[in-house]
């Protein structure tokens, strides 16, 4: 998907602050940062949306939770977190290539709608 950009940022033709790669995901640091921390996690392979989630997609998508884990723990997220996946129109979607927004710090966040 040429068009899409966390693809790009895959395929190394856009920077992005890496913190972890391996062969079915990608973790980076938000560009606009929520929270103290906020990691996105991806799967390299370009999928929309969680809506377009399929069983082959499942190796991928279990990878990119234990890598949401262990990242929130390794970046300061000892006290707990929260991981988000904003799914179309409805869920606020911006960039369509299916992501895990990982948001933390210290201190609790403010509460969600
Ligand atoms: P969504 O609303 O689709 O769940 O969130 C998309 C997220 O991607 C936003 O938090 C936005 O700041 C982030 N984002 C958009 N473009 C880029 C980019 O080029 N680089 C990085 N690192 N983050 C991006
Ligand atoms: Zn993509």
């Amino acid at each position: 998907m040429s068009g899409c950009i966390f693809c790009r940022i895959v395929a190394g033709e856009i920077p992005a602050r890496k913190i972890f790669e391996d062969e079915h995901v990608l973790a980076f640091h938000d560009i606009q940062p929520q929270a103290p921390v906020h990691i996105l996690v991806i799967p390299k392979v370009h999928i929309p949306s969680m809506a377009e989630l399929v069983a082959e997609h499942e190796a991928a998508m279990g990878r990119a939770m234990v890598v949401a884990g262990r990242l929130a723990r390794e970046q300061g997220c000892a006290d707990g977190f929260r991981a988000i996946v904003n799914t179309g129109r409805v869920g606020l979607q911006e960039v369509y290539h299916l992501h895990v927004h990982v948001l933390g710090g210290p201190d609790p966040l403010p509460p969600m709608l």
